[in-house]
């Protein structure tokens, strides 16, 4: 069944309801009637990724110079994950090599060091990508760039912190490719300079590094406006043109059927859909096969605070956050705070993942997230006193991301497929990827070959997918857990 139109009403985030005015692309070409032509690329979706996809190949000199581009959203421009996300450019430091070097049976990655290597630099590399694009374009959205502080609150996280810590400086010692690179990361292992920073008094330990933020509606539409402006190319941007149907035609180049609204005939497509991928391949996903079997979609949710005259002005964070058994958190330019719950606290604090999985409806929020956002600061930050009227947790929403089995996105050429691309499933970190990989993918397609700065692993092959044949069972493990409470 396809996942568009959908039978609920999205709710609405701080970031849709922050960038509303006139030139913020809401409804852009909803009445224009699609194209008849022969297009030579159709972008599907107008989250960042499709947005900076097209920004990069609609550059002179790009795969799209002297072409046509046109890009579909089944809903507004960055109406799913991409105007619903935390804000938070997070490159990840070496706790990613935990997930990413635990075997795919144990329910991690199953990856090299050296691919985890990849990644980290990857991700490091990514933020001053967009950074650069930012500034370069002038684009006005509240670029913020500082440290991140990731903060442990347990004694099993400072012991895991360490142990990663030495795991990635022995395989960052024995790698020709990253041995020279410097480390941005740095341990503060001082219990009460921890505290003293975080203003967290439950701090044991913590490590800073670099990590951004940006106002991802607003960064997801300067990007699709400055692919709509490109004069080395002619894109177009239809809103409210949900792709129903993929169809191969025997001619060469594809069909996407658009319901009511006609169909598109397009040379070279792009999958720039996330979480809903598994729908445009209906076949795969009653087998239980391929890209469908691969992805899995899930729900978080995230809020806007206004915080108190005591974390206002002087006294409002400086550094973003990433805390253990806690929330990620951001500071905007403008005061006001994004927090939300990482899944690895949903699981430790509510004790399962079926509050998140399989879900693909952004409908609603639920009682226990949204009381446990609105406790956190006034529980946790010392200082923060009591909230006024108006102050505290104002908005509330939900949105849907795409987990991989085995942990890393999936990108390039779409298996068996002449002509079909896909860049998907970002494991709820796609603001610390998206912008640099969509730059590689880009050159990909102008090129045809595989652009070296992608780690390698991110690659779509029939060796992956029947690779992650052996993860362990993603939702049976869920059932087994739940069953055993019972
Ligand atoms: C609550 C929340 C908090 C998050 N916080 C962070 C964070 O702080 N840092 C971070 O790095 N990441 C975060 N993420 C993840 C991040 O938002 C995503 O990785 C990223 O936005 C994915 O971008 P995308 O463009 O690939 O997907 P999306 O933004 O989901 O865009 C996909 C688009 O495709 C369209 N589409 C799908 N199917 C079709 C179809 N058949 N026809 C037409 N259009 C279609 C959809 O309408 C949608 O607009 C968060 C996500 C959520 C939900």
């Amino acid at each position: 069944m396809p996942a568009f139109p959908q039978q609920f009403t999205s709710t609405i985030s701080h970031w849709q309801a922050s960038n509303r005015g006139r030139g913020s692309l809401w409804n852009h070409g909803r009445h224009d009637p699609l194209p008849t032509e022969v297009v030579d690329y159709v972008i599907i979706g107008a989250g960042v990724t499709g947005a900076s996809l097209a920004y990069q190949i609609t550059r002179a000199g790009g795969a799209a110079d002297g072409k046509s581009v046109v890009v579909l959203d089944a809903k507004d421009v960055a109406s799913c994950a991409s105007g619903r996300n935390g804000g938070h450019i997070a490159p990840r430091s070496w706790e990613l090599f935990g997930p990413l070097t635990t075997p795919l049976e144990e329910g991690g990655a199953g990856l090299s060091e050296e691919d985890a290597l990849d990644i980290l630099y990857f991700e490091a590399e990514h933020l001053e990508v967009t950074a650069d694009i930012i500034r370069k374009e002038k684009l006005d959205v509240d670029l913020w760039t500082g440290q991140r502080l990731e903060v442990f609150t347990t004694d099993e996280g400072v012991r895991r912190n360490r142990e990663l810590m030495a795991q990635f400086f022995a395989a960052k010692a024995k790698s020709a490719k990253h041995r020279h690179k410097r480390v941005d990361w740095e341990l503060v292992a001082d219990t009460a300079e921890a505290q003293r920073l975080t203003r967290l008094p439950a701090a044991k330990e913590l490590i800073r590094g670099p990590a951004g933020s940006w106002h991802p509606h607003r960064g997801t539409t300067g990007l699709l406006r400055l692919a709509l402006a490109s004069t080395s190319s002619y894109c177009r941007f239809f809103s409210w043109a949900p792709v129903a149907r993929l169809e191969q035609l025997d001619s060469g180049g594809w069909a996407l059927h658009c319901g009511e609204r006609g169909v598109v005939r397009a040379r070279e497509v792009v999958l720039a859909t996330n979480a809903y991928t598994r729908h445009l391949f209906p076949e795969d996903m009653a087998r239980g096969e391929g890209i469908p079997a691969h992805i899995i979609p899930y729900r978080h949710q995230a809020c806007h605070i206004t915080p108190p005259d005591s974390y206002a002005g002087d006294g409002a964070l400086t550094n973003s956050y990433s805390v253990e058994r806690g929330p990620y958190l951001i500071q905007t330019p403008a005061g006001g705070m994004i927090l939300g719950p990482f899944s690895a606290t949903v699981i430790d604090v509510f004790g399962s993942k079926r509050d998140m999985y399989p879900i693909e409806d952004d409908s609603g929020t639920t009682g226990k997230f949204r009381n446990w956002m609105a406790g956190y600061c006034p529980q946790n930050f010392a200082g923060w006193g009591a909230e006024k009227d108006g102050e505290g947790v104002d908005r509330v929403w939900s949105g849907i991301l795409c987990h991989s089995v085995d942990l890393v996105p999936l990108v390039g050429r779409v298996l068996d497929k002449p002509g079909l691309w896909a860049s998907i499933s970002y494991n709820g970190h796609g603001m610390a990827k998206i912008v640099n990989i969509t730059r590689c993918l880009a050159e990909n397609m102008r090129t045809g070959v595989w652009d070296d700065r992608l780690p390698r692993c991110f690659e779509i092959t029939h060796a992956r997918l029947e690779r992650a044949k052996k993860c362990k069972p993603f939702l049976d493990e869920v059932k087994d857990a739940e069953k055993a409470k019972l």
